[in-house]
Parts: C-alpha cells; sequence; structure tokens
C-alpha cells in the first residue's frame, strides 16, 4: 500500500464544568487548550509523509479530509469513547485504515468501541521504534492489530511539539508538559497506572520547547498537563528554578497554570518558587472532607490536613488553589453533601469541581467494584452526569440528587462570588502579566452581558465593587473571575434543566439492574 497522507485527528471533548465553553464568546476563541497530543503526534510523523491535524475542538473533520489520507491517528480519553467510535466507523465508510492511540486506547486496547479500528496502539508514541513500525506495516499492507511501546520510555525522548502549527487565537491557552506520572496510588485514578513513578524531561529539554513557542510570538497563558508536576519535589523544585530563569531573561512572556498535589502547601520553599516562574495556579485533588474516606481510596497524602488553611497558605505565596472533590464514594451518605458543602466554603477556591465518585476504565477502583458486584449495567460512568457504581448508604436517585442540589448551591451567584472576593483578597500578586486586547474585550462584553443582562447581576456588581474598594490593581484577577461564572452558572443551569430525563434514565438504570435495586447496608 502505498501511504502519503496521515490524518491525525482529536476528537470534540463533551460540556462539563472542565470544558468552559461559557467564556469562549467572551475571549473569542473556539477552546480552552490546545492539543498538545496533536503537536507531539505530528513531530514524531516519520520523514517523508504528508499530515493534517484536525482537533475536532475548534475545526470540523470534512468528508474531504478523510478522502484525503491513507491512514488516520485517532487519539482520546475515556470522555471521548462514543466519538473515537463514531469517528472509527466514519473513516472505515472510506475504506481509511484507523489508529488509535492515547490514553483511553492504553488503558483499554480491548474495549468495544475500538474493536473497528485497524489497530491499536498501547503505551507511548515517544517510543519512535514502536510507533514508525506503524508506518512500515502499513506499507506493507502488514499492519498489526496491536502495537505496543515499550514500558514508560524516558521523557527526554519526546520530541519539540510543533508549535508554530496552532491558530493560537482559537485557544485560551497552550499546552505543555514538564513531566508525567505520580508517586502516589489513588484507586479511583488509572493515571499512576498507566504513567508509573514521575519521570521528568531535561531542564535543558523544556526551555527548548519554551525557546519555540516563544519564536511563535505566541505570549499568555501555559497550561502545564502534568498529572502531578510536583510528583518528585526535586525534580519540581530544579524545573521551576529553570523557568524562572528563562522567564526573567525573556521579560515574562508566559504564566504557567498546572496539577500538583496537596504536599504543595506544606513546601513554602517549591510554592514560592513556582510563583516566581509565574506559577498563577496550581488544581489540587481534595476528593472529600472525610478521612475515612481518603483513606479507603488511598489519598493518604491528604489525611488529615487543614484544607482551608492549606489554601490560605497557597494563596499567601502566591499560588490560586482550584480543587477537585467527589460525592458518592464507598462511605458517603445523605450527611456527607452538607460536610462537603461546608468544605467548599471554608477552602474558599472559585473553582471547585465537583464531581460523581465513577468507577473508570483501568482503574483499581472498578475491579474492586466488579468484583463487588457492583458496577451498573448500562451506566456509562460521567463524574457530571451519573456514576456507574451502585452506592452503598444511598439510592443512585439519591446521590444524583444530591449532587445537583449541591451543584447548584455552590455555582449560585452568592456563593461563588463570596469565595472568589475571599480568594482575590488572600491571593498575593507576584507579577503583572500583560494584559492584551483579549482581556479588555472580555471585560468589556461581561460588564455589559453579566453587568446589564444576566439575572445574577445584583451579585456580580457588589463583587466587582467589593474587589475594586479593596485592592484595584487586583483588576483583571477579578473580571478573570467574572467571565468564568458565565461557563458554570450556564452549564450548572443545563445540568438542572436535564435532572428530569436523568432520573429517568436512573430508573430505567435501576431496572436492568433489579437485583441490586436495595441500598448495600454493610
Ligand atoms: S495524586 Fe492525582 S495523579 Fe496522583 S494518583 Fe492520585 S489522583 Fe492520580
Amino acid at each position: 500500500m502505498h501511504v502519503n497522507n496521515i490524518l491525525i485527528v482529536n476528537p470534540k471533548t463533551p460540556t462539563t464544568y472542565w470544558s468552559f465553553d461559557g467564556v469562549f464568546s467572551y475571549l473569542g476563541i473556539k477552546s480552552a487548550h490546545s492539543s498538545l497530543a496533536l503537536l507531539t503526534l505530528a513531530a514524531l510523523i516519520p520523514k517523508g509523509y504528508f499530515f493534517r491535524l484536525i482537533d475536532m475542538n475548534t475545526d470540523d473533520l470534512t468528508d474531504h479530509d478523510i478522502q484525503w489520507a491513507d491512514a488516520v491517528l485517532l487519539t482520546g480519553w475515556d470522555i471521548h469513547r462514543e466519538a473515537m467510535r463514531n469517528l472509527i466507523w466514519r473513516c472505515n465508510g472510506y475504506g481509511k485504515p484507523v489508529i488509535v492511540g492515547g490514553p483511553f486506547a492504553s488503558t483499554t486496547p480491548d474495549a468495544q468501541e475500538l474493536s473497528s479500528a485497524a489497530a491499536v496502539f498501547v503505551g507511548e508514541a515517544i517510543d519512535r521504534a514502536a510507533f514508525e513500525s506503524i508506518f512500515f506495516d502499513l506499507e506493507s499492507g502488514g499492519l498489526k492489530k496491536r502495537y505496543q511501546a515499550a514500558a514508560r520510555p524516558p521523557l527526554t525522548a519526546s520530541p519539540i511539539p510543533l508549535f508554530e502549527l496552532l491558530n493560537f487565537k482559537k485557544f485560551a491557552d497552550v499546552t505543555m508538559q514538564v513531566s508525567c506520572g505520580c508517586p502516589f496510588r489513588c484507586e479511583f485514578c488509572a493515571e499512576w497506572k498507566i504513567a508509573g513513578a514521575p519521570r521528568y524531561k531535561d531542564e535543558g529539554q523544556f526551555l527548548a520547547e519554551l525557546d519555540a513557542l516563544y519564536r511563535t510570538k505566541y505570549r499568555g497563558s501555559v497550561f502545564i498537563v502534568d498529572d502531578n508536576f510536583i510528583g518528585n519535589d526535586r525534580g519540581a523544585l530544579g524545573m521551576s528554578k529553570a523557568i524562572r530563569d528563562w522567564q526573567i531573561r525573556h521579560g515574562y512572556p508566559f504564566s504557567f497554570y498546572g496539577q500538583g498535589d496537596l504536599r504543595l502547601s506544606d513546601n513554602e520553599q517549591l510554592a514560592r518558587l513556582m510563583a516566581s516562574a509565574g506559577f498563577r495556579a496550581m488544581f489540587i485533588g481534595i476528593e472529600s472532607p472525610s478521612n475515612a474516606t481518603l483513606k479507603q481510596m488511598g489519598k493518604k497524602q491528604n489525611v488529615g490536613i487543614d484544607v482551608p488553611a492549606a489554601f490560605s497558605r497557597l494563596r499567601s505565596w502566591g499560588i490560586e488553589p482550584q480543587c477537585g472533590l467527589m460525592v458518592g464514594n464507598d462511605d458517603d451518605d445523605q450527611a456527607s453533601f452538607a460536610a462537603m458543602e461546608e468544605l467548599v466554603r471554608a477552602a474558599s477556591a472559585p473553582r471547585s469541581m465537583l464531581g460523581i465518585c465513577v468507577a473508570m476504565e483501568g482503574t483499581d477502583l472498578r475491579r474492586r467494584i466488579e468484583r463487588e458486584g457492583r458496577l451498573l449495567n448500562g451506566a456509562v460512568g460521567d463524574q457530571f452526569d451519573c456514576t456507574n457504581i451502585l452506592p452503598k448508604h444511598m439510592s443512585l436517585s439519591e446521590l444524583v440528587i444530591g449532587h445537583r442540589t449541591l451543584l447548584e448551591k455552590i455555582y449560585s451567584p452568592g456563593e461563588y462570588f463570596a469565595r472568589s472576593l475571599r480568594s482575590i483578597k488572600e491571593l498575593r500578586s507576584v507579577h503583572n502579566f500583560p494584559v492584551g486586547w483579549r482581556e479588555v474585550r472580555a471585560a468589556i462584553l461581561s460588564l455589559l452581558q453579566q453587568g446589564v443582562f444576566a439575572p445574577y447581576r445584583g451579585e456580580y456588581w457588589k463583587f466587582l465593587f467589593k474587589v475594586l474598594l479593596d485592592d484595584p490593581r487586583k483588576i483583571g484577577q477579578m473580571f478573570a473571575a467574572a467571565v468564568v461564572y458565565a461557563h458554570f452558572d450556564g452549564y450548572t443551569r443545563e445540568l438542572q434543566s436535564g435532572l428530569p430525563a436523568l432520573l429517568a434514565r436512573i430508573k430505567k438504570i435501576e431496572i436492568k439492574n433489579k437485583p441490586h435495586l436495595a441500598v448495600i447496608d454493610e
């Protein structure tokens, strides 16, 4: 088979609290993040092939694109499983072989959604020998059903992503990677199973990536996608120093945010260094206010920590904590919703991402729930929709109603703006990042749309006045928090309006799982 043209596709991500669709019109963008996978795969394609990148979050995949291709590389996460199935069928309809890789294919290569793919690539494509063998086999007509990369290749093998291919106007930020892996073993998480212990790029290698991005003339926000940037303290410390020095030499063209664990709140040296390197926010998995639940899920680093005090410390060092929380854990009952509400209020992280515990493919949790006979038939499992786990101490409907009610409370304008106000007041400003037309446009649209037409305009104006009275230099943070609320408010309303349909779906799930209808109470 003669192979010339390679089409690389990233599926569209559905709307969730994470997608931030509600801010796109304010910023004039089409997606929150650029796709690092596409740019890295493009850099790994062997010489001599033409390639075309389609990120379906910003561009349509046309029939013409598929007809142009000799082979299609498809990546995606668990959340894209249905989209991946449909894309494989669509490309197969044109007789094009689809090779699927990425996190979902790596954790569940035998997933039914991928069964029509010509091949599945398991592991990291930076194992060049394994990745390039796909192209030899395509040419010789001997494509295998399964390709397996070497386990956990060093990140030093990762090429510089082809940033120059991005149209930066379409995204709020550019994604980059410093490390992968995590030293912890949370039961619900597949990341440590895929990536293992923390691996970091060389400092020089990452600085070369910053140089490459700088050369494109992009200036602005960078999302460091690492599972846990501080997975290895020494690695994070060395990298933060190197980034800080690079930022000083280049006049701070980028601001960063990333993901880490709660130990950062006990590591003043690292947190301050990260802030001085331009890190302005970190997402931290808090999960639950219950120590028993934290122990049960293997989140040992959070046990016994006073989260509100920890978050205040981080803000005083210049890092805004954002957090992930889950209801529907094994020990949770009806009283757990009130405890969670109290934690969210006390910790005052404006972006408190509250999901339902889901047994994701490839996790220890999934295996345990299957063993216990509690995996629900007919429930896909979506953290903002419905779990796929039979709860122990409440019915499925009680869990979903409790979750939605709590979301409505924590994303009510009063609660959200109160958290934002406290967060902004406490957050030490380390840098004044330059303000561009995008931010000015968002502020003007916010004043018009949220300040004049939004049903929560009273709370909005109170928030603005309080921030400006307290410290007018925080006007940038103020508008950022206000604009993001457009997404949280819109999405929370969307979830509420979909509740009757969801409850009807739950009835069907409960009927399918009849033997389990009763709540398990040990
Ligand atoms: S700390 Fe985060 S990345 Fe690490 S295992 Fe737990 S959930 Fe996964």
